[in-house]
Order: structure tokens, then sequence, then C-alpha cells
């Protein structure tokens, strides 16, 4: 495809100033590869510690004793390494800058301010009864306490579990029970998108389960002051939890492999699984990506628009950009409001450097027109990033040209809850970038792809994208179900990490994911990947978004149904259904030409903006009874329009 070789160079005078030029890159991923023991070892002293470690890799992927350690003689805390230990130098440098929901409402919080509200609150929590090893459940709005809330418990040893505020209770409750979680830690209501929504009682309604039992305090961060019903025996407020607490508390050592957090993966292939990330090795991984892959710079405001309730927003808006002693921008609303160049605007106003987003939010710009970008100028930026899913082709253009105003190297990131950071990505001073393309993989990192039986397969080609080794940042189980975790990502191929994902490489031995192996199509015995066919038909300008999903078919096997969301200014006629499958044909070949286009307003997303394609399945198999776990889709309505307008019956 045209659209895909396309290469933009590094920029020579960004790769003069980066922290990893070419040269350097090669250098130090061949020597991570080499060496490990001595490339980490050196890497891990990044972080402060207070024990230094004397071992530093100690990993088996053998499915009979998957056993990942790193640093693991080491102790260490958290929150001291975001915080502590940048006091004497950037105490009064702003480590979090707050960007409400209302644009007349922002906060700048400076590291000693930070330090000394996550230690006011670690020694509440402790009031209350929290101690090391305690699992507290956070779910709340995108606010300067959610962090705090994180480091506070980093900071006493209690690992968090955070559930994303826009979850049901239903969603809350398995959660809190998986965990055996004894403190929920919430806030009245949250704001998003001018909208109020009813954190504490959506709390109120997971405990009432009986099967919820082990939470014994629930602690209420006062955000909109709405209505709430209040439980003397459990409840407590935010600010009386704090209120005449000393702060000063000594940060807990931590051995490196104790656990730091849990975090259940988005949910978009099925129930989701409790990742056990834990302190060393996770910090040391996170920091460094965050370093590297942005090349951020001492001073520069940083912005993930991720929710801290992703692994996105744990590593990349908390844990790396604080250990660096960066400034980070949380933002509290959505990027559509008040105006749809809301996050154009939130990037003039405090001159962000870098940021950091998802595909789905930037096919949300491009399908209003470039007018969307008018109301700010965005000179400010000097970095792009990308995640969540492949980028097509046409966003990452649009993305580049609009939104970078043609400046901007895109980083397109590709990595999971399971990996903890970033594994594979162009880092801006080094590798030349291809749209579409995640590129090259970080250091230490060994991606590998097989065929279904295991092999390696050399060269320019494709097949299932394992890791032979591992990474510091990698999730170390499943909280409660090491079996299931060995199950999930050891058994396939024996000795290595299957990470469920389908990927290409190219002549360049770069690397392109095609979405996940079990989205995989087989039409007529051709084997093609979701991302592919949906890149071509977004490069049709009558199309803002498109999911494809493969459906039994007597003769091909598989046929092809497309869902697309049409861009402004386009109607869903009979015309334009003919016209999008001769696109396709002659953007790929006959063979991914398209059975079935059925035009919806829009499609079923998990609430961090992926298509949930097993849900599409099903529809346009026509099945659809039984469509499975839907508790975390942001908007489980549009399923009946899908369903009252499938193709296929
Ligand atoms: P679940 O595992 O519960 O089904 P999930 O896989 O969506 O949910 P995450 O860990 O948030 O949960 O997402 C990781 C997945 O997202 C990757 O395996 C990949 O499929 C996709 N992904 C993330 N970043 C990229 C990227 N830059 N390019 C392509 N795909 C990406
Ligand atoms: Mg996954």
């Amino acid at each position: 495809m045209s659209e895909q070789d396309k290469v933009y160079p590094v920029n020579p005078d960004l790769a003069a100033k980066a922290w990893i030029d070419q040269a350097r890159y090669e250098q130090m991923y061949q020597q991570s590869i080499d060496d490990p023991e001595g490339f980490w070892g050196e890497q891990g002293k990044r972080l402060d510690w207070f024990k230094p470690y004397n071992k530093v890799k100690h990993t088996s992927y053998d499915p009979h004793n998957v056993d990942i350690r790193w640093f693991e003689d080491g102790t260490l805390n958290a929150a001291y390494n975001c915080l502590d230990r940048h006091l004497a130098e950037r105490g009064d440098e702003v480590a979090i800058i707050w960007e409400g929901d209302d644009p007349n409402e922002d906060r700048k919080i400076t590291y000693r301010e930070l330090h000394r509200e996550v230690c006011q609150f670690a020694n509440g929590l402790k009031k209350l009864g929290a101690k090391k090893g305690d699992v507290i459940t956070l779910y709340m709005p995108m606010v300067p306490e959610a962090a705090v809330a994180m480091l506070a418990c980093a900071r006493i040893g209690a690992v968090h579990s955070v559930v994303f505020g826009g979850f049901s209770p239903d969603a809350i409750g398995s959660r809190i029970v998986n965990s055996n979680s004894n403190i929920v830690i919430t806030s009245d209501e949250g704001l998003r998108g001018g909208k109020r929504i009813p954190l504490k009682e959506n709390v109120d309604e997971a405990l009432a389960n009986p099967e919820v039992k082990t939470v014994e305090k629930v602690i209420v961060l006062k955000r909109t002051g709405g209505d709430i019903d209040w439980h003397d025996h459990r409840d407590v407020w935010y600010h009386d939890a704090i209120a005449g607490v000393s702060d000063e508390c000594p940060a807990e050592e931590m051995n490196a492999e104790d656990p730091l957090f849990i975090l259940y993966t988005s949910g978009s292939t099925g129930a989701p699984k409790g990742l056990k990330h834990t302190t060393g090795g996770y910090l040391v991984y996170a920091a460094m990506t965050h370093q590297y892959v942005f090349d951020y710079k001492p001073g520069e405001v940083y912005w993930c628009t991720a929710d801290v309730g992703w692994i996105t927003g744990h590593s990349y808006i908390v844990y790396g950009p604080l250990a660096n002693g960066a400034t980070t921008l949380m933002f509290e609303g959505v990027p559509s409001y008040p105006t749809s160049g809301r996050m154009g605007e939130v990037c003039d106003k405090h001159q962000v450097s870098i940021l950091y987003t998802a595909p789905t939010a930037v096919r949300a710009l491009m399908a209003q027109g470039e007018h969307v970008m008018d109301s700010s100028k965005r000179d400010s930026l000097r970095i792009l990033g990308s995640v969540g899913e492949p980028i097509n082709p046409e966003a990452w253009e649009w993305f580049h040209r609009v939104i970078g105003n043609g400046r901007c190297p895109i980083v397109d990131t590709w990595w999971q809850t399971e990996t903890g950071g970033i594994l594979i990505a162009p880092l801006p001073g080094a590798i030349a970038q291809k749209p579409g393309s995640a590129t090259l993989p970080f250091f230490g990192v060994q991606p590998a792809l097989v065929d279904n039986e295991g092999h390696i397969l050399e060269g320019a080609t494709e097949g299932n994208l394992v890791l032979l080794d591992s990474w510091p940042g990698q999730g170390r189980s499943i909280w409660g179900d090491h079996d299931r975790f060995v199950q999930t990502y050891f058994s396939t191929y024996k000795g290595m990490y299957f990470t469920g994902d389908g990927c290409r490489r190219d002549d360049d031995g770069y690397y392109w994911i095609t979405g996940r192996v079990d989205d995989v199509l087989n039409v007529s015995g051709h084997r093609m990947g979701t991302a592919e066919i949906e890149s071509a038909m977004v490069a049709h300008p009558a199309v803002a978004e498109a999911a494809v999903v493969g459906f039994p078919h007597d003769i091909k096997g598989q046929g092809i149904y497309v869902y697309v969301i049409l861009a402004d200014g386009y109607e869903p006629e009979e015309d334009l259904q003919k016209e999008l499958v001769k696109w396709v044909r002659k953007e790929i070949g006959p063979i991914a030409s398209p059975d079935l286009v059925q035009f919806t307003p829009g499609l079923p997303k998990t609430r961090s903006g992926k298509i949930m394609r097993r849900i599409l399945r099903k529809i346009a198999a026509n099945e659809t009874d039984g469509l499975g776990d839907t508790s975390t889709l942001a908007d489980p309505s549009v399923v009946d329009e899908l369903i009252d307008q499938r193709l296929n019956r």
C-alpha cells in the first residue's frame, strides 16, 4: 500500500538534542540484548534505593515454572522516588497541572505541595487502619487527589487497585471481591463534559451486594457537593481523614518485588484480568520509557489524555513522569467539551510540549474537519504520541499535519496492561516513522513473529506477536490466579510470552500491529488483519470510522462485514455502499472486498475508546442472543441500534 510506504525521517535538529539518536539507539539496544544483567543493572540506578540490589534479572518463561523477578534483593519506595528525592532540587517546580472539566477551573501543585498532601493522606489512611499489603480500591474522577491517593498507598505499602470512574457498580463489586479490598476511596460525584457522574452512589450500590463483604471504610472526596447517602459506620470524608493529621510520614521500605498495584485489563476481549505489577522493575521501566520515548526534557509540560483508571494513566500520567520530576498535566474532562477545539485550547493554555493521546480521539476530531483546530495554535507542541489501537495511516497523517502543524514526530506506542510500559515505538530522535507502524522495539524488548505452531518466522513476514524474554516492567501474575497467568500468556507458545496480537514485519524490520489474533479474518484461505481493511476504509473521505469483522460465509469460509460511521456531510446511501466496496478492492485487492457494509451512527467501544469487535462479530453472524459481558461498554445503547439495522439475517 502506497500510504504505508511513506517515511517520515528523523528531524536532524531534534536528533542532535535528543536523549537518544540513531547510533545510540543501536548501540544501547545491542547491549540490552547481549548483556541484560549489565544493561538493566545500570538503568536501575535511575531510582533511589534504600538497599541497593545485587541480583538484577531472574526470569523464567518455562510454562511449568513462570517466574519473573527483577532487582529482587533491592528495597525502595515508589512514592519516595516520585516525590521526596526531587524536593532538594525541584521542590518548587510544578508536579501536576490540573485542568478542570470547566475551562475556568485549574490548579498547579508543586512537588513540595504534592509531597505534603501525599504524606498527610498516607497518615490519614493509617489512622483508618490501612496497613502494608492491604488492597485499596480507588474509584475516582480525574482530580489530583486520585494521584495523591495512589502515591499515599504506595507510601505505606498498600496495593492500589484503580477502577475506572466510568465503570458500573457490578464492575466495582467484582473487582473488590477478586482483590479482597478493605478500603474504597471515591468522590461524591465526578464531572465529565458538564455531566455529573454518581461515583459514591455507584460505590454504595456495589457494596450493597451481599457478595461484596470485605470493605470496612469508604473515603469520600467532596468534588461537587452533590447529594449523597451516608453510612456513618463506614463512610469518612476525605477532608476529615486528613484533618489535624501530621504531614510527615516515612516511606515504607518495600522489596522490589512487593506489589505496587493491581490493574484490571480494559476488557476488550472478555472477563477482565487483574494484573499484578511490582515496585522496582515497574518503576525503572515506566521512568525510562517516559524519558526516552517522549524525549522528555526537564521543565517541559507533558500531557497524557488517558484516564488514571488505565495502565496508560498509571505509567504515563503518574509514575513515569513523577519519577522523572516532570510536569504532568491531568485533565478532568473530555476533549470535546465545552467546545470541540478543547484539546488544542488546553495545549495553548498550558504550553504543552508533549501530547500523548489515542487514535479514537484523533478520528473523532478528524470527522469534524480541520476547522475544529482553528481555536488553537498548538505551537508549543514538540512531540505527539498515540496508544491503544493501531492508528490508521489516514488518522496518523491528520494528527501530524493538522494537530502537530506538520512539525512534530508521532510516537506510535504499542504496549499492554500486562507489559507495564511501552515496548515498541519510534524513539523520536532515533527512528524514522512510517504512518501506522509502531516501528522498532525499546531496549531489552525482543519481539518475534511465530506461526500457529510456534515456529519463529524470519524476515519480512506476518504472524503472531510474541516476546522472547522479560523486561523489568512486565506484569508478574494475575492477582490470585497464577495458573490463569501461565495459561493466558505462556502456554500457547512454549518459552514465549504471547501478546494476543497479530503483526506484520516489513523489509526494514518495522512492526505493524494488524489487530488481535482472535479478530484475524480468514477469507478463502487468506488471513487478513482487521487493521489493514479498516485503514483502507478510513482513507475514504466519507468514512469517519470503520470496524471490520468476519462472519460465516458458505463459499469463502468467512465473509467481510464492515461497520461504518460516516463523516460529517455524508448520507447513508446504497451508492456509497457500492463505492466503498470498490474502494477497498482498489486499495487492497479483490480478496479484501467487503461483503456487507452497514452504516451506523456509533460503534460499541470500551470505556478507553477501543472497538469491541467481539460484539460486532456476533451481530454480523446474526447471533444476537448472549452477547457476553458488556459491562465495560461506554454506551450499551448503540448495540440495540446495530442489532436493529443488521444486514445478515
Ligand atoms: P483485554 O485484554 O481485557 O481484552 P485490552 O487488550 O484492550 O483489554 P489493554 O491492555 O489496555 O487492554 O490494551 C492492549 C492492547 O491494545 C494491545 O494488545 C493491542 O491490541 C492494542 N494496542 C495498544 N497500543 C497499540 C498500538 N500502538 N498499536 C496497535 N495496537 C495497540
Ligand atoms: Mg489485552
